[in-house]
């Protein structure tokens, strides 16, 4: 079923009684080639790109409750490709290209809107780093462009400029960076997976992982057993518990991460805008919410809700930057379980286990990276080496401290952040 405008306009002449469902309910067969382990945005968009770019269908994505449920749904929606150090930097600016051309791959609309982000900074010394990172961005093929104070009132007039805590010195402008709507994006590849031939199988969760002879064989499953040869573990807050199953002790740790979103109101802000002297970004969602978060809640947890420290610095920071904020209601909050890395990085790799792969890490930076972690995966499985723009995520990084570092160098390290 393919989506055009005139199909949407007949449908809506003739009450929207000729959709057909977007994916299929099937039952697990006994046997694949591959096993997907976890039906979030990266685990479904592995499953598109085996298919699409590798002609391997006979795939199943199993997930323990419905596509779309975990981080896929529940993040702010934020992509960009501003990232400063090797490894990082070429992978997201990959993943940002395909995010250009996904809505006609996909044949949905994923309202993904290049608004710009501005990263704001406050210091001479802030100023010097985000002048390396936009450099750093501009060598990779990406756009920068810095703003002097006035640039950025020109972009954001409504910050606060003149009695605030931390004065504004500039930012950095990312024109290519924004926002994507979170859950079609799940949709869009489920969709895209579905009709090359993969069985997405909801309601499914994989309780043991078969191994003999140093091989994975297969899973153990609430739904019965399956066997394959490849298995991929694409299970985000959940790596580690996953990983236990094969024997495996990653080095990750699972945190909440809190977001909030206000009642809908009026366009004011057309940017993605993140401050420098607290942990708080806000974008402003098609429907009028003002969607905004922090940083991780900093203790380990597997509860996807937040605590009121992390709620209430939120709050500050917000008030500190735009004072009008306090007029707005916050109308819900929400928290994900989020795979940190010590290192800030993901890890996309083979494991010791013959056929078993492992794809996690992805921190604070999932979603953005959910085009170029499939295209990466997808690639490692069917040929067995490395896409270029992820042969940096490799698991050994821990062992042999040769390793990546994110934009902060912080990842699971709480005092850092
Ligand atoms: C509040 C918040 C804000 C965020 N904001 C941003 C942002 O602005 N930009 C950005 O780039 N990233 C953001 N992220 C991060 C991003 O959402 C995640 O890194 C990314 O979604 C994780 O990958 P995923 O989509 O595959 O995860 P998920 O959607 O969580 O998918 C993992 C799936 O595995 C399933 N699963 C787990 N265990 C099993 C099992 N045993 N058997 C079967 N299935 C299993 C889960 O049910 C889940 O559906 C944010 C996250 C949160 C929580």
């Amino acid at each position: 079923m393919r989506y055009t405008g005139l199909r949407v306009i007949a449908e809506g002449l003739l009450g929207q009684r000729g959709w057909k469902p977007v994916w299929r309910d099937p039952a697990p067969k006994a046997e694949y080639d591959v096993i997907i382990i976890g039906g979030g945005g990266h685990g479904l968009s592995t499953a598109f790109y085996l298919a699409q770019e590798h002609g391997i269908t006979n795939v199943a994505v199993l997930e323990k409750g419905y596509i779309g449920g975990g981080n896929v749904g529940r993040n702010t929606t934020i992509v960009r490709a501003n990232y400063f150090l090797p490894g990082n930097s070429e992978f997201y600016s990959h993943s940002l290209k395909l995010w250009e051309g996904l809505e006609s791959t996909l044949n949905y609309n994923v309202m993904h809107s290049q608004r710009g982000l501005i990263n704001l900074f406050h210091s001479d010394g802030q100023r010097d780093a985000f002048v390396r990172r936009g450099n750093a961005m501009i060598n990779q093929g990406d756009d920068a462009v810095l703003l002097d104070r006035d640039g950025v009132r020109r972009h954001l007039p409504y910050l606060d400029f003149d009695n605030t805590r931390f004065p504004i010195y500039g930012g950095l402008f990312h024109p290519r960076g924004g926002t994507a709507r979170h859950d079609a994006v799940a949709w869009g590849y489920a969709r895209g997976a579905d009709s090359r031939g993969v069985d997405l199988i909801q309601n499914c969760e994989v309780t043991g992982i078969d191994i003999a002879n140093g091989a994975v064989t297969g899973v153990q499953t609430t739904r019965g057993a399956i066997r394959a040869k490849k298995v991929a573990m694409v299970v985000a807050g959940r790596s580690g518990q996953v990983a236990a199953m094969a024997g495996m002790r990653l080095p990750i740790e699972s945190h909440v991460l809190q977001a909030f979103v206000t009642e809908g109101l009026k366009p004011i802000i057309d940017h993605v805008v993140s401050f420098g002297m607290g942990h708080f970004y806000i974008s402003q969602s098609d429907k009028g919410g003002l969607v905004f978060g922090g940083d991780i809640d900093f203790y380990a947890s597997y509860a996807s809700r937040g605590n009121l420290p992390m709620a209430e610095h939120v709050m500050e920071a917000a008030m500190t930057l735009m004072p009008a904020i306090g007029r707005a209601r916050v109308l819900r909050s929400w928290g994900g379980i989020m795979d940190m890395t010590p290192d800030g990085s993901p890890i996309i790799d083979k494991t010791d286990t013959h056929g078993l792969f492992v794809d996690a890490g992805w921190c604070y930076g999932g979603f953005k990276a959910v085009p170029g972690s499939g295209f990466a995966l997808a690639h490692l499985i069917a040929t067995g080496r490395p896409l270029e723009t992820a042969a940096r995520f490799r698991l050994d990084r821990f062992r042999t401290g040769v390793g990546l570092l994110d934009e902060e160098g912080t990842g699971s390290q709480h005092n850092l952040h």
